[in-house]
């Protein structure tokens, strides 16, 4: 079988040019990807997505998005692109389960995974108080001190979620001001039960030799000094990278991996990207979507000239 479209990814991307494609009838098939639903799933209150005055939850957010394409005819599977060919008419994608797809039409929402430190204590302790979760993990913390590290819009979420549920909260960051948006810089500011560490980076997770954490050791990054912080988890929440390592050779990447495009359009013909995948700058769910409409739109005109 041939399909029309075929999109990767499941986050407001993906979703949302599902919804469009379905509606023109294409009957697109979905992988959804590592993590169904995107990092939507992981966050908390979305309060900047047009239509919910008081906010929405992230994952009731996707799944709603998903419900909706599927009314009208889009097909969802649980699986994962490895490896993808755009040289001809057809195109070819290398699946985990369902092996070769040929398809039409390509529409690449593949999103961002969480960035790591990169510490051999970190690798170690991963999953045993280390994690990029705030939402995910954060209960196994309760009542405990904990550390998030990082200065952007996610490091200030996942404070002000755990500051919910913890004894305290040290938000570490490399400089001495946050680059979150005023109101969340505001607001973990404020937070009594925040503090911020400035000028500092984590070098190491202690304790991998006992299986669980018990320290951070932070380093000042204006006179080097190192000092031992006593916390049960670090949270890293120090941004994302594209997840677009099995497009290598099949579209133009930029050197940090983001895909390359003109509008929605990649360099190879056929295939279009739409969302985080593609996008260094912003990162807002609405944008993802509002892509992932332009994507499909894009693929229509395609497949019907
Ligand atoms: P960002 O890239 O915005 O921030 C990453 C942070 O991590 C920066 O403060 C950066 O420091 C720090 N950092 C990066 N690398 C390292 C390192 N190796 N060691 C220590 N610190 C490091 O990523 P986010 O995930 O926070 O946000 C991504 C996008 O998603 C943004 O556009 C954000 O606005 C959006 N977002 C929006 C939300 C909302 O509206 N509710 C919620 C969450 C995210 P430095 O500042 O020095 O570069």
């Amino acid at each position: 079988m041939i399909y029309d479209i075929v999109i990767l990814g499941s986050g407001p991307a993906g979703c949302t040019a599902a919804i469009y494609a379905a509606r023109a009838g294409f009957k697109p098939l979905v992988l959804e990807g590592m993590q169904p639903g995107g990092q939507l799933t992981q966050t908390t209150d979305i309060e900047n997505f047009p239509g919910f005055e008081h906010g929405i939850n992230g994952y009731d957010l996707v799944v709603t998005m998903r419900q909706q394409a599927e009314r009208f005819g889009a097909i969802f599977e649980m699986d994962e692109c490895t490896g993808a060919d755009f040289s001809g008419e057809i195109k070819k994608l290398e699946t985990m389960v369902n092996g070769t797809i040929e398809t039409r039409a390509v529409i690449l929402a593949t999103g961002a995974s969480a960035r790591w430190l990169g510490l051999e204590s970190e690798k170690q302790l991963m999953g045993h108080g280390v994690s990029a979760c705030a939402t995910c993990d954060g209960a196994f913390f309760k009542d405990k001190v904990v550390a998030v590290n990082g200065g952007g819009d996610t490091a200030c979420e996942d404070a002000l979620f755990l500051a919910k549920l913890c004894e305290k909260v040290y938000l570490i960051h490399r400089r001495d001001a946050l680059r979150a948006s005023k109101v969340m810089a505001d607001r973990v500011s404020s937070n009594p039960k925040i503090e911020i560490v400035w000028n500092a980076t984590v070098v190491e997770v202690l304790d991998p030799t006992a299986g669980e954490v018990s320290a951070i050791r932070i380093k000042d990054t204006l006179d080097a000094s190192e000092r031992l912080l006593p916390v049960s988890a670090l949270f890293v929440a120090i941004g994302h990278s594209p997840n677009t390592k099995f497009l290598a050779g099949a579209v133009d990447l930029d050197e940090h991996g983001y895909i390359l495009t003109d509008g929605v359009r990649t360099s190879a013909k056929g295939v279009f990207a739409a969302g985080d995948a593609q996008d260094p700058a912003y990162k807002q769910a609405i944008i993802a979507a509002g892509s992932g409409a332009v994507a499909a739109l894009e693929a229509e005109r395609y497949l019907l000239h």
